[in-house]
């Protein structure tokens, strides 16, 4: 009785329903009842039940699910708009993303109301029921939609579209003598807080970054979020040299305060590139492009600490901050890859392991090697990002091939450098395998010699670490740094993988035979594997199965392949000699 007098019930309601299910059909009736003194509804679950529902029938309102097993809310409204019949249609369903709800209105659908929440629903029916108020329901969505489109929805702050508007405009009011200052900031090292806090607490600390940048800027600036942890802030109250260095004070001081969060406080540091308009770009895009490059600039000085944009950074350099430019995007644009090269046992003549090689598929060079880039990519801090993705992504595939039948198939995953001396290594390799369920003993890490033998104490604790949690670890390039078989001795190492350099000739150079002979037996005398890769000729395999090598590697098999292409070499080469 109480629902009846809150929602003033119609007086008849002819209800289409497209649902799947008869239960939730009958819970979402049970409801409407106290919407109408007269219900009458029919239930379809596909396109042809509906279709002759509206052809036969009258109907008041649609109600329709939105995601079913042979049906979707896209469908129905689209045969809805087919008939030609003007009737309110309502998605009501489980969690639906904004964006999703939101598109489905800018097509015409006429609300979205989640699925339980009758509250919501019977006056989104009758409202629609009575006809004059969809007008203004209408509207209000196109209300949301412009502010989706134009306001971050983690900040609040203008998108980049709308930034691009206001920035162009802001520029053009300046005249003849006027000028501002644009800043681009990236927040350091932001995806370790995403990685050791997760992604939820990362968003909420964009989202006080973005409110102390508003903070520190004038009434006549803006800022805006341009990707996960950078923002522009543009000011046009800061025409001059001095003023430039004034804003970007006060923006890195800004920081100085501790971000709370949850009872724990975050240090967070920037890197700021500054650029000043007119003398450094005459336009928003330009003037982005070459404070981005500045931001390099701060983040290769050490991080924390902002550089003006300078003339020569564009001659100097401008094909090395090109590829830094777009290597900082390779990620999220999906530009990488994984090769992968099997390696032999030369027991069993088995495929029983494969190197995950990254390749980048650069839009414009073509495919660009490793060496090419992985070395930019440690110097400007981008290997973090990078890295976690080869392990990510090496893991996933590997996982994947032991579902299609290759259990126990092995993955080694190249560690540079600069990753291994990061500190969230560890973490970072747990999340890889806890996401992909990739057993750990299937996942083996390749640490060059040089960096093992650096800081050996360090070392010895990242790799100890490592292997506790059941993670195997190679050393690759072995013979060309200088090891010290004291330390290496305490390593907690599986395997040592002789540097290609060393295959070629080694049947008729004795140099070489003797370097490739000597690493085999010191693997066999402290317990560890021995790998040979650069492997090309069958005089090679017989040579290092001579010398009891355990695994083989090199063009004389494969060389490495994309993951379909490994999948069908495997299948087709059960046993190689
Ligand atoms: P690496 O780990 O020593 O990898 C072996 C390299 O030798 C690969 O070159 C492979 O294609 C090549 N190779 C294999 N068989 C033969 C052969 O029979 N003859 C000759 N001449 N070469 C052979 P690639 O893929 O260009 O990789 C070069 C280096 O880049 C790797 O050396 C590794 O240090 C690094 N790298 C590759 N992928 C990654 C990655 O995901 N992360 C990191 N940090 N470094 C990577
Ligand atoms: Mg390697
Ligand atoms: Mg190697």
């Amino acid at each position: 009785m109480h629902a009846r007098a809150t929602y003033a019930a119609l007086d008849r309601m002819r209800v289409l329903i497209v649902e799947d299910s008869e239960d939730e059909a009958l819970l979402l009736t049970h409801e409407l009842k106290r919407a109408a003194n007269d219900l009458s509804w029919k239930r379809v679950d596909s396109p042809q039940a509906m279709q002759q529902a509206l052809d036969e029938g009258e109907w008041d309102l649609v109600i329709s699910d939105h995601a079913m097993p042979h049906f979707s809310s896209e469908r129905a409204y689209e045969l809805l708009c087919k008939c030609g019949k003007d009737i309110p249609f309502i998605i009501y369903s489980g969690h639906m993303d904004e964006d999703v709800a939101l598109s489905a209105m800018a097509r015409g659908v006429h609300d979205y109301v989640e699925k339980g929440n009758v509250r919501r629903l019977l006056p989104v029916v009758q409202r629609e029921m009575k006809g004059v108020a969809s007008a203004r329901a209408r509207l209000r969505a196109e209300t949301r939609l412009y502010q989706m489109a134009n306001y971050d929805q983690l900040t609040g702050l203008p998108t980049r579209r709308l930034f691009y508007e206001q920035a162009t405009r802001l520029l053009a009011d300046q005249g003849e003598s006027g000028g501002a200052t644009l800043l681009f900031i990236d927040v350091d090292r932001f995806m370790r807080i995403n990685n050791t806090f997760g992604y939820a607490v990362g968003d909420l600390l964009v989202r006080q970054v973005g409110a102390r940048l508003r903070d520190s800027v004038s009434q006549q600036g803006i800022v805006t979020r341009m990707g996960r942890d950078d923002f522009v802030l543009l000011d046009a109250a800061a025409s001059t040299l001095e003023q430039a260095h004034i804003v970007s004070q006060r923006v890195m001081q800004a920081f100085a305060r501790p971000f709370k969060l949850d009872g724990r406080e975050f240090f967070l540091t920037l890197s700021i590139g500054v650029c000043r308009f007119p003398q450094d770009g005459e336009d928003v895009g330009r003037l982005l492009v070459n404070a981005e490059n500045a931001m390099f600039r701060a983040k290769r000085a050490g991080r924390n600490n902002f550089q003006f944009y300078v003339q020569e950074m564009n001659s100097m350099s401008a094909e090395r901050l090109d590829m830094e430019t777009s290597l900082r995007h390779a990620v999220e644009r999906g530009e990488l890859v994984l090769h992968y090269q099997p390696s032999v046992d030369l027991a069993s003549g088995r495929i029983t392991a494969v190197e995950a090689l990254v390749r980048w598929q650069h839009p414009t060079r073509g495919m660009i090697p490793p060496d090419k880039f992985i070395p930019l990519a440690d110097e400007t801090g981008l290997i973090g990002e990078i890295g976690q993705w080869v392990l990510f992504e090496a893991c996933r595939q590997t996982k994947a091939w032991h579902d299609e039948g290759m259990s126990g198939m092995s993955v080694s995953v190249n560690v540079s450098a600069v990753q291994f001396r990061q500190g969230d290594l560890r973490l970072v390799v747990a999340d890889a395998l806890a996401q992909t369920g990739l057993p750990p003993s299937c996942l083996d890490l390749e640490i060059t010699e040089t960096v093992l033998m650096q800081e050996a104490e360090a070392t010895i604790a990242t790799l100890n670490g490592l292997k506790a949690m059941g993670v195997c670890v190679s050393v690759d390039d072995f013979g060309t740094g200088y090891s010290s078989l004291a330390y290496l001795k305490r390593f907690p190492i599986d395997t040592l993988k002789i540097d290609k350099s060393f295959m070629r000739d080694v049947t008729v150079d004795s140099h070489n035979a003797a370097i490739v002979r000597t690493v085999i037996a010191l693997a066999k005398s402290l317990g560890l594997e021995s790998i040979a890769e650069g492997v090309e000729t069958g005089e090679q395999v017989t040579f290092l199965r001579a010398e009891g090598c355990d695994r083989l590697q090199g063009y004389y098999f494969s060389k490495p392949l994309p993951a379909p292409a490994l999948s069908e070499f495997v299948r087709r080469s059960p046993r190689l000699e």
